[in-house]
């Protein structure tokens, strides 16, 4: 499609005919937890300069808007450690076509701010929990407190918003004797959870990728001897499967790169804080948006011309592997946004 076409149709289509409806904005690559598969213990950050400002990220996101996206999740780093974080949520609560503005979060400051996300706007959370034995939430965050990010959960659920999911990485010999621990807990709540395969982006030197990978499939069988599942309905226009857990109003989802390939439905692209679009989570194509909006300050045309353009570089597929331990992608997930 020729870009004059494919501006006419106003939407973000790919050559191999996917519609990107769904962008994953990340607004800072700082944390004030230090994860072992996700960051080092000695991370460095960008300096401030070069992250987007919230005001170019509130553009980004009403452009996004104005071609058919309608999902927007703030994710990081840690999205709440941000100065003046509130500003944004506000105002990309106001766009009428964003349908599910979420969050993905570890917790920390939720007890903090849960009430004034969801008076901004933002429908559904997802909050990070690993573990629910103090040491070794420690021990897997570096620096995180338990009982801080549980204060967090409870105020998130006391805020009422539609969805609260928890994601739990699951690593064999580090966490994984707490998978049903951790279903237990969701389902005392009424709210969901969803397993995650670890994903080698960026060197980790905590552990051993291929030694501690667990599969869904096998957190599933865990489940399965407590919880009797069925396919659920439920979509969330991603790479996860979801099932209800009978009896109960919680659901649970397997993001599974490894074993289960989602990239044919794929209809989203992530954009990291210092602005660079990523069409592909486990691909390194990308397209440099901060040097558009600082180029053309204010000018949301060209935005939209460069987004549209971007879509002709979208690769069909990932190709994640953990051999030999080598990661794949050289990013840490801090900078791509999970
Ligand atoms: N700080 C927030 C949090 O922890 O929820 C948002 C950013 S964090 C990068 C988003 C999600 O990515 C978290 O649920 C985290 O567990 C997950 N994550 C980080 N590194 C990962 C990896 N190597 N493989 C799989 N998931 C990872
Ligand atoms: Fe921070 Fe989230 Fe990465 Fe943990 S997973 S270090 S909380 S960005």
């Amino acid at each position: 499609m020729d870009i004059l076409k494919a501006q006419d149709t106003n939407l973000l289509i790919d050559k191999f005919g996917r519609q990107v409806t769904y962008v994953r904005l990340s607004i800072t690559d700082r944390c004030d937890f230090r994860c072992q598969y996700c960051m080092s213990e000695d991370m460095k950050f960008l300096p401030r300069e070069k992250l987007l400002t919230l005001e170019e990220m509130s553009l980004l996101g009403e452009t996004f808007a104005s071609l058919g996206v309608n999902k927007i999740r703030i994710t990081g780093g840690e999205p709440l450690v941000r100065k003046n974080i509130m500003l944004l949520f506000q105002r990309l609560g106001k766009i009428d076509s964003i349908k599910d503005l979420t969050l993905t979060t570890n917790g920390s400051q939720l007890a903090k701010y849960a009430s004034e996300l969801k008076n901004a706007g933002v429908t559904r959370i997802n909050i990070s929990l690993d573990s629910l034995q103090e040491n070794r939430f420690h021990d897997i965050t570096r620096t995180g407190n338990l009982y801080q990010v549980l204060g967090g959960i409870d105020a998130a659920i006391e805020a009422g918003f539609r969805q609260i999911k928890l994601n739990a990485v699951i690593m064999k010999n580090h966490n994984h004797d707490e998978i049903l621990d951790l279903t237990e807990f969701v389902v005392n709540r009424g709210i969901d959870i969803s397993f995650i395969e670890e994903m080698p982006l960026g060197s980790v030197s905590s552990h051993d990728r291929d030694k501690t990978y667990y599969s869904s499939d096998d957190v599933k069988s865990d489940i399965e001897k407590r919880f009797l599942l069925t396919s659920s309905a439920k979509t969330s226009a991603g790479p996860s499967r979801y099932y209800d857990i009978e009896g109960t109003e919680s659901s649970v989802g397997f993001i599974s790169p490894h074993s289960h390939n989602f990239c044919e439905s794929c209809n989203r692209v992530r954009v990291t804080a210092e602005g660079r679009l990523l069409l592909c989570l486990g691909q390194e194509h990308s397209v440099d948006l901060r040097d558009t909006m600082r180029r053309y300050p204010g000018d949301a045309d060209m935005l939209r011309t460069t987004l549209i353009e971007s879509m002709h570089i979208k690769p069909e597929g990932h190709d994640f592997n953990t051999d030999g331990g080598v990661p794949v992608i050289l990013r840490h997930m801090n900078m791509t946004g999970g």
